[in-house]
Formats: structure tokens, C-alpha cells, sequence
């Protein structure tokens, strides 16, 4: 990641069959406590990297749904263990290797896309 889904989100879902990396989910089963919408999980999303535009957002019909968060790098790791722990994220922990967090599974990532934009969670636009 990765792309975050905000409260602007419809859960219509349009986007869970989208999505190249099986990286969203419907509210019903999200892995955070107390879920309200469709969730994306950052140790999964690509960011549709080969595609010109990202799978869920071409598909989604809400304006804002759809935002930049940081990339999942090694850089970005007590970032994303931060918002695990407050609950934001959920990230996959595997029995064996423990927590997929992005110093152990870095995930590609748009280049182009600005810092700035991700730190202010820019909505999504191509
Ligand atoms: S950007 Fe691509 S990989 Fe990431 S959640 Fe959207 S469809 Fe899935
Ligand atoms: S397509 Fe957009 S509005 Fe529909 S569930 Fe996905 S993020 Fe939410």
C-alpha cells in the first residue's frame, strides 16, 4: 500500500472482485474490530502497479472513497505497526513468520505519487 477506503465509502463492494492482490474485503469481513466499511488490507494492495489505473478506483462510483496512503516499505514499517496497534489496520500475522508488516513483505508501489499527497491521504485521481 497502499490505498486506504475512507467513510465516504457506499460498501457497495464493486471493488472487492477488482482487485488483483485480493486485497479488499467487504465490511462483513474485515479484520478490524467494529467495521463499517469495506477495508483494504496494506500488506496485500500493489497498487495495481502494471495497470494505468488502479482496479478498485476505476470501478468505484464515490468520490473521496478511495485515498493515498504511504507506501508499504520497510521505511514506512513503525508507521504501519503503529496504526495496527491503534486498530486502523489489521495486519496478517502467519504463525511461522509472524507479522506481514512491511519490513518483512515490502509491497510495490507508485513511484509518482507524491509524499505529500500520501501523508494528506489524497483522494485518488487518474
Ligand atoms: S490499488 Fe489495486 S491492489 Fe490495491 S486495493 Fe486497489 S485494486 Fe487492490
Ligand atoms: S467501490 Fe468504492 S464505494 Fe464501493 S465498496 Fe469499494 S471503495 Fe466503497
Amino acid at each position: 500500500m497502499s490505498i486506504l477506503i475512507t467513510e465516504e465509502c457506499i460498501n457497495c463492494d464493486a471493488c472487492v472482485d477488482e482487485c488483483p492482490a485480493t486485497a479488499i474485503v467487504s465490511a462483513d469481513d474485515s479484520p478490524i474490530d467494529d467495521p463499517e466499511f469495506t477495508y483494504v488490507k496494506p500488506e496485500k494492495c500493489i497498487e495495481c502497479v502494471d495497470c494505468s489505473v488502479p482496479k478498485c478506483f476505476d470501478v468505484c462510483p464515490t468520490p473521496g472513497a478511495i485515498v493515498w496512503d504511504m507506501p508499504y516499505i520497510s521505511e514506512f514499517d513503525e508507521y504501519y505497526m503503529q496504526r495496527h496497534n491503534e486498530g486502523i489496520y489489521k495486519i496478517r500475522v502467519h504463525k511461522k513468520k509472524g507479522i506481514f508488516s512491511p519490513i518483512n513483505q515490502t509491497r510495490p508501489f507508485r513511484e509518482v505519487i507524491d509524499m505529500q499527497d500520501r501523508l494528506n491521504y489524497k483522494p485518488l485521481e487518474f
